[in-house]
């Protein structure tokens, strides 16, 4: 049975990773951390910071566990207002959370994103491996991430794995700063107020996932026959490509009066534009089994039925 140290565990995935790692594993087998703690937490957590490598080292001796699950990061769109930063934390985390996977013999994840492919990157159907030359922070730190936990598998043996997550769509906990934010904010305004602005422009798409999906992936890669995997820690995965209007439509199947505006926001366009329409994700199907159950329709039907619950 694993035993799991989960960091940035309070943010959007985390949140849910947790829950759902505890149902699967028990809850005294997985270990929350953050830099911040709720009052309400349900199982073992640990405050760390993941600049502090002594932190992450000294959580994950504590409490024996086998493996890492590293979540915290800046994401796109708030990392483009603190590039230094965003350096600081996305990388300067990660070497410090792969060191102690390293120095504990760990088994050890992190996600990688579509944010990691950039202008020149074929934009339909982008290959598993392509031209990577993103001109985010964010995008370079991804790319130098997928990197660097290659070069800890190839230099120093730690079973590292990874996915490159499309936008993620959740109910739980609000996003954390991503170029997708509004695919899952449109749910919000749709329920409250029938009418939703979108800061991405009309015929943008980008891929977009239904957080169950996105929590599978994980556990199923983790516990994937190692000899199977030949691309460690940058697998495509991918769901539903879409674009603001395809939102309206599936919206306006439950609310018909439903009315979605535009008022775009040129940093967050210019991020989605350098971004993939939709990728190939066939070497994650190939080698680990992984295919998305949510596809746009049964995902709207779900969000809007949470959003309401939630709002009532
Ligand atoms: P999020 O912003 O919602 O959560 C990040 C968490 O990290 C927060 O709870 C924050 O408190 C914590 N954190 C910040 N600084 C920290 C520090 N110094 N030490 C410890 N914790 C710190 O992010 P998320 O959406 O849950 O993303 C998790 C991972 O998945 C990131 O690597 C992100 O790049 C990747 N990803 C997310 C998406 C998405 O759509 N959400 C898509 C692709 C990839």
């Amino acid at each position: 049975m694993k035993k799991i140290l989960v960091t940035g565990a309070l943010g959007q995935i985390g949140s849910e990773l947790l829950r759902k790692l505890r149902s699967y594993y028990g809850t005294h087998h997985v270990i929350g951390s953050d830099i911040w703690q709720k009052e309400d937490e349900e199982g073992p957590f640990e405050i760390i910071d993941v600049t502090d490598e002594k932190a992450i080292y000294n959580a994950a001796k504590k409490h024996n566990v086998d493996t890492i699950m590293h979540l915290a990061a800046l994401l796109s769109a708030k990392a483009e207002t603190v590039p230094q930063l965003a350096w600081h934390l996305n990388m300067g985390g990660l070497v410090n959370a792969l060191e102690t996977a390293r120095e504990l013999d760990l088994q050890f994840f992190t996600p990688s994103s579509i944010g990691a492919f950039g202008p020149t990157t074929p934009k339909k159907n982008t290959p598993q491996e392509t031209i990577m030359r993103p001109t985010t922070m964010y995008g370079v730190n991804k790319v130098a991430g997928e990197l660097l936990c290659d070069y800890y598998f190839y230099r120093y043996g730690v079973d590292t794995r990874g996915v490159r997550y499309p936008g993620l769509i959740s109910h739980m906990t609000p996003p954390g700063g991503g170029t997708t934010d509004y695919a899952v904010e449109i749910y919000y305004e749709a329920i409250k107020s029938k009418q939703y602005t979108s800061y991405i422009e009309a015929g943008t798409y980008m891929d977009m996932m239904y957080m169950p999906d996105a929590l599978n992936a994980i556990i199923k890669l983790m516990e994937a026959d190692p000899e199977k995997l030949e691309h460690r820690n940058a697998y495509n995965i991918a769901a539903i490509s879409a674009a603001p209007e395809d939102f309206e439509r599936a919206i306006q199947k439950h609310i018909p009066e439903f009315e979605l505006k535009f008022d775009v926001d040129p940093v967050r366009q210019k991020i989605a534009e350098s971004w993939p329409d939709n990728i190939d994700a066939s070497a994650a199907e190939e080698e680990w089994g992984f295919k998305a159950e949510y596809d746009l329709d049964s995902m709207t039907k779900e969000m809007l039925t949470n959003v309401q619950m939630k709002q009532n």
